[in-house]
Parts: C-alpha cells; sequence; structure tokens
C-alpha cells in the first residue's frame, strides 16, 4: 500500500465537478485579478469564521507581514514569537526592520509557553505572534491576559489552524488581526498560494487592503507606497467551493485523529498528540513523539507510509540566526523535539483500512524492536 503525506487527488475528486465548472466561469469570465470571484470568498470567509473582515493576499506569508506593517511596527521594535514554527513567523518581523525574539514552546501542547513569553517582554515589543502549531489552540487566554496587562498587540498565526476553537471561539479571533495561509497543503488550501488577513477592527482592515494593493483602494489614488499581495480570481473560486466542506473536513481529521491515537496509544515509546482541554484541535497535522524517530520513519517509508518532520530544527538554530549565536539550551524544549516529532498523514480522506494499516504497520516496527 502506498500511503502519501498529503494527499489532495482524493479531496479533488470528491468535488471534481464543482471545482472544474468554478475554474470555467473564471476564465470564461477572465475576472483573473480582484473582482467578484475574490469579493464572494472574502465574504464567505467572514461569515464562515464570524469576523467582520477578510482581506485576501497572495500567501499566508505576506499577511503576516502587511498586519506588522499597518500596526506600525519597525525598525528598533521587537516582535516575539515561538522557536518552533515554519520561517514565516519570523522572516516577516525581520522583513519590517524589527528584531524576532523567540521564545520555546510548552513541551505538552508544543504552542508558545506563556511564562517564558511574559519574560521575553521589554520596552520594544511592539507585538507577540502565538502560532497555533499543528491546529493545536495556544492558551489564548493566558496570552491576552499578559498582552493586555503590557497593551501589546497579538497577531495570530493561524496557517495550520483554521477552525480551531479556544473555548467556543475560533482561533483567530483573540488578537488584534490573524493571518491564514491557504497554500494547497493547508487544511483549506488554493491550488496555488493564497492567503488572507482577518480582524474586527475596521480601519486596520483598510489599512492592510491598502497596503496589500500599491497602497491604493481606488486605481491611481496611491495614499502610501504598498505592495503587491492579491488573492487571484482561480484561487478564490476553488477556496468558495472548498470552504463549503471545511466544517466536515475538519470533523473528518478530528475522528481520523482519534482513530489513529486509539490505535496506537500504548505502543512502544511514543507519545500521542494532546488536545489543550477546553479546545478543539483541527488536526492539520498528527505529531507523535518517540526516540527512534530516524528508525521508525524508515521503517514506515519501506511500508509505502510518508512522513515529515514539522520541524527539523528550531527557528532560532536555523542558519538563517546565526547572526544571533543562540544555543540549543536557549530553547531547551523545542531543542529536544525537533530530535523526537515525527508527523504521520492525517487527512480527511484516510479510510479505516488505511489508518489501521499505519497503525499496524507502527506496531510491527516496536514489536520488531
Ligand atoms: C504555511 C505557514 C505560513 C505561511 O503560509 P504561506 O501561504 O505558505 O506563505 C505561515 N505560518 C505558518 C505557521 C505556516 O505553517
Amino acid at each position: 500500500m502506498h500511503v502519501p503525506f498529503v494527499d489532495l487527488k482524493a479531496q479533488y475528486q470528491s468535488i471534481k465537478s464543482d471545482i472544474d465548472s468554478a475554474i470555467t466561469q473564471v476564465i470564461t469570465e477572465t475576472a483573473f485579478i480582484g473582482g467578484k470571484y475574490v469579493n464572494q470568498f472574502e465574504k464567505d470567509f467572514e461569515t464562515a469564521y464570524g469576523v467582520k473582515h477578510c482581506i485576501s493576499c497572495g500567501n499566508g506569508t505576506d499577511t503576516l507581514y502587511v498586519i506588522m506593517k499597518m500596526l506600525g511596527i519597525g525598525e528598533g521594535d521587537e516582535v516575539i514569537t515561538v522557536a518552533n514554527s515554519w520561517i514565516s513567523s519570523s522572516e516577516t518581523i525581520t522583513q519590517t526592520g524589527a528584531k524576532p525574539v523567540f521564545v520555546d514552546c510548552d513541551p505538552v501542547y508544543y504552542t508558545i509557553d506563556e511564562i517564558k513569553l511574559e519574560s521575553a517582554i521589554t520596552g520594544r515589543t511592539k507585538a507577540i505572534i502565538p502560532v497555533h502549531l499543528y491546529g493545536q489552540s495556544c492558551d489564548m487566554k493566558a496570552i491576552m491576559q499578559i498582552a493586555d496587562k503590557h497593551n501589546i498587540p497579538v497577531i495570530e498565526d493561524c496557517a495550520q489552524s483554521h477552525f480551531s476553537t479556544f473555548g467556543n471561539t475560533n482561533v483567530g479571533l483573540f488578537g488584534k488581526a490573524a493571518s491564514f495561509s491557504f497554500y494547497p497543503g493547508k487544511n483549506l488550501g488554493a491550488y496555488g498560494d493564497a492567503g488572507g488577513i482577518i480582524t474586527n477592527d475596521t480601519e486596520l482592515a483598510t489599512r492592510c487592503k491598502m497596503y496589500a494593493r500599491h497602497g491604493a483602494l481606488v486605481k491611481h489614488q496611491h495614499v502610501m507606497e504598498g505592495i503587491n499581495s492579491r488573492m487571484d480570481g482561480l484561487q478564490a473560486a476553488i477556496l468558495s467551493v472548498k470552504i463549503k466542506s471545511i466544517k466536515q473536513w475538519t470533523v473528518a481529521r478530528q475522528e481520523n485523529a482519534a482513530k489513529l491515537a486509539s490505535l496506537l496509544t500504548g505502543t512502544g515509546d511514543i507519545v500521542m498528540p494532546q488536545v489543550r482541554p477546553g479546545t478543539t484541535h483541527s488536526f492539520h497535522l498528527f505529531v507523535i513523539q518517540t526516540a527512534h524517530r530516524e528508525a521508525l520513519q524508515k521503517h514506515l517509508q519501506e511500508a509505502g507510509i510518508e512522513t515529515a518532520v514539522h520541524y527539523p530544527t528550531p527557528l532560532p538554530l536555523l542558519k538563517a540566526y546565526e547572526y544571533m549565536q543562540h544555543k540549543p539550551d536557549d530553547f531547551p524544549v523545542s531543542a529536544a523535539l525537533s530530535a523526537r516529532i515525527l508527523s504521520l498523514p492525517l487527512y480527511p480522506e484516510l479510510t479505516d483500512e488505511t489508518i489501521g494499516y499505519i497503525a499496524d504497520t507502527v506496531k510491527a516496527f516496536y514489536a520488531r524492536k
């Protein structure tokens, strides 16, 4: 059996006729950039998410940059984010001219450690970017208490956490604004690059939209210099088709995660993903820990099961941040996890048979040891 790490073909087959006709419509109407399909998707996302404003952008990296620029962040400022994330969370801080300040993660839920967060705040801290990693909600109550106490805006990185909830509220609705990626492999994915900003702050929304469209809301009336970060009509039309199924797909991810966890619990030294109490996890990734990561990964590969590591090196220890001279001891939890974590295939379309095959293959690895 071959089990790909992500299977976008199965999902396409399940919605093929709607996707194909959406694509044909966009091309027939030549609604390539901006226009009705992009406006429609922004409305669809606002309604589904329960937020006043969605500003579509070119990808989920630009979105972080645009929000920070429009909050006035730049040279001399510091922005706090988490040590274990994708580089977008920190490279966009540097792009604004500010300095990324990394905070270690929690050993159980893998999100930013709230206690270490507070001690990283200085007089220069201008924003906090928590990342709802793997689909796990950060502790937004603790984070908002700290942020409010110090009067620092929070920008939630929701690239991996579409429709995850904290309490009864979708993540992304706690901070000043939130950033989403619609990269194909994300829980709500386009067929190319796409991203979106959400906020309930109308003034910030207007400024973000303007900045992402060359500083002009009306053609040729450039109020400021901006950037070009637009979603194209094809991606928007595809996303409008896919958003109709997102709730159902999220439930299917959660059900598949529960099945895989129940089959694997108690196997060897495996540590199962934990869901923070009072939250729902959207299971963008199903991440286990083991001391035998390389050997298990090889065993699964030989059985046709693709896996991945998110991420093999904590951000501050990457070559890109060598100039900061961080040591693994500065981020002991992230550094230890990076050698132990393994992401198993997990998507809505996994069948019970495939889940059983993954579990049996993992168990065979430990039986052999
Ligand atoms: C995917 C991702 C991004 C960036 O999204 P792109 O659309 O690929 O630019 C940002 N942050 C995190 C945590 C991500 O996983």
